[in-house]
C-alpha cells in the first residue's frame, strides 16, 4: 500500500491558502499505521537508540507508537508554558511571529542516542528548535523522521545543514 493514499489534504485550513495534510487518516487506518511506524524507523534498524523525542502535538502518536516498538522511553518537546517541570526552552520564527518550544531540563542525558519524530516537515523551524534544545542537554541525535516532506518549504534542508539525516516517507507539491 502507498501510505500517501490514506493522508487527506483540507484546503484553507486552518487559514486561506493552506493545504492542511491531514495524518489522523492515516492514524485511523490500522495497515497504513503500522506501516508508517515500520517505514519510519526502517533507516535506524540495528542502530542504538536511547529515547524518542516527538515534536507537539501529532508527533506525539508517532513518537509513542515508535517508542513503544523499539521499548525505549520517550521524550515530549512541547508548545511553552505546557511542561510542569523545570524546562530548557527555544524560540523560533512561524510564518507570523515567534513561538517557543520546550523539553523537560532532565528528559535525555548527555550521551544519550535519539531519534527525533514528528508528522511533517514545513520550513523545518519546529524541528530546528528541538535540535537546539537537545544538543544543549548534550544529546546525540541519529536522525529525524518525518511522514511527510513538503519540499517547497525547504524544512530538509535546513535540518540536514545542521547535520542531521532526514527521513521522509512522501512529499506533496507546494506548501
Ligand atoms: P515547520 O516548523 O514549518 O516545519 O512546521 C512543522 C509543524 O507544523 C509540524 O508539527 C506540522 O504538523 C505542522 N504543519 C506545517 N504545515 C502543515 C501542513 N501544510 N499540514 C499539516 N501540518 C502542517
Amino acid at each position: 500500500m502507498d501510505i500517501k493514499d490514506s493522508i487527506r489534504t483540507i484546503p484553507d485550513f486552518p487559514k486561506p491558502g493552506i493545504q492542511f495534510r491531514d495524518v489522523t487518516t492515516l492514524f485511523s487506518n490500522p495497515q497504513a499505521f503500522r506501516i508508517a511506524i515500520d517505514l519510519l524507523l526502517h533507516p535506524y534498524a540495528g542502530q542504538p537508540i536511547d529515547k524518542v523525542v516527538a515534536l507537539e502535538a501529532r508527533g506525539f502518536i508517532l513518537g509513542g507508537a515508535i517508542a513503544h516498538q523499539l521499548s525505549v522511553g520517550f521524550v515530549p518537546i512541547r508548545k511553552a508554558g505546557k511542561l510542569p517541570g523545570k524546562t530548557l526552552s527555544e524560540e523560533y520564527s512561524l510564518e507570523y511571529g515567534e513561538a517557543v518550544m520546550e523539553m523537560h531540563d532532565i528528559a535525555v542525558s548527555p550521551g544519550e542516542q535519539v531519534l527525533v519524530v514528528d508528522d511533517l516537515i514545513a520550513t523545518g523551524g519546529t524541528c530546528e528548535a528541538g535540535v537546539k534544545l537537545l544538543r544543549r542537554a548534550g544529546a546525540e541525535i541519529i536522525g529525524c523522521a518525518f511522514i511527510i516532506d513538503l519540499p517547497a518549504l525547504g524544512g530538509r534542508k535546513l535540518v540536514e545543514s545542521l547535520g542531521l539525516n532526514v527521513h521522509t516517507l512522501c512529499e506533496f507539491e507546494g506548501d
